[in-house]
């Protein structure tokens, strides 16, 4: 397993729309082992393939509430089949938007089909944290962000602050 470099705003990649993958095998199991141990290692609660370069409609999450017990999930071309006409809002971040938060509004019931680790079909019903946490990670996929759902204002101040941190960040490392 290898952790990857995860891409940082305004890295054109993060807007390109992910393709899906035709066949689990085991590059792309392999693919999925890298992204969970880089998502552990941020640390994030969800990473899409996108994040690390890979235009693959692929995500990883773990939302247990307990961080001694994980519980991966592994997502492979998730597609949301029915979402609730009800909001929930939660402070968003994003692994790819470093230290940036925001309240983001969104159905709060959803479900979702995609293929397992091993190609499986599955569906599941979200709700809370996993349903919130699914939509922003297939948004990612799409190469839709958080501060998508902002005003104007509120998104150019993050963008302008990320820009700066990686400018300063790149100053150290040269
Ligand atoms: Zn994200």
């Amino acid at each position: 397993m290898n952790i990857r470099k995860i891409l940082i705003l305004p890295d054109p990649v993060l807007r390109k729309k992910s393709l899906p993958v035709k066949k689990v095998d085991k590059d792309i199991q392999n693919l999925m082992d890298d992204m969970l141990a880089t998502m552990y290692d941020a640390p994030g609660i969800g990473l899409a393939a996108i994040q690390i370069g890979i235009l693959k409609r692929i995500v990883v999450m773990d939302v247990s509430k307990e961080p001694e017990k994980k519980e991966p999930m592994y997502l492979i071309n998730p597609e949301i089949t029915w979402k609730s006409n009800v909001n929930a809002s939660y402070e968003e971040g994003c692994l790819s938007i470093p230290n940036q938060f925001a309240k983001i509004e969104r159905p709060d019931k959803c479900n979702i089909k995609y293929l397992d680790y091993y190609g499986k079909k599955r569906e599941i019903k979200a709700e809370g944290l996993l349903a919130t946490c699914i939509q922003h990670e297939i948004d990612h996929l799409n190469g839709i962000l958080f501060i998508d759902y902002l005003s104007k204002l509120k998104k150019d101040i993050i963008v302008k602050k990320i820009s700066k941190n990686k400018k300063e960040l790149e100053r150290i490392v040269v």
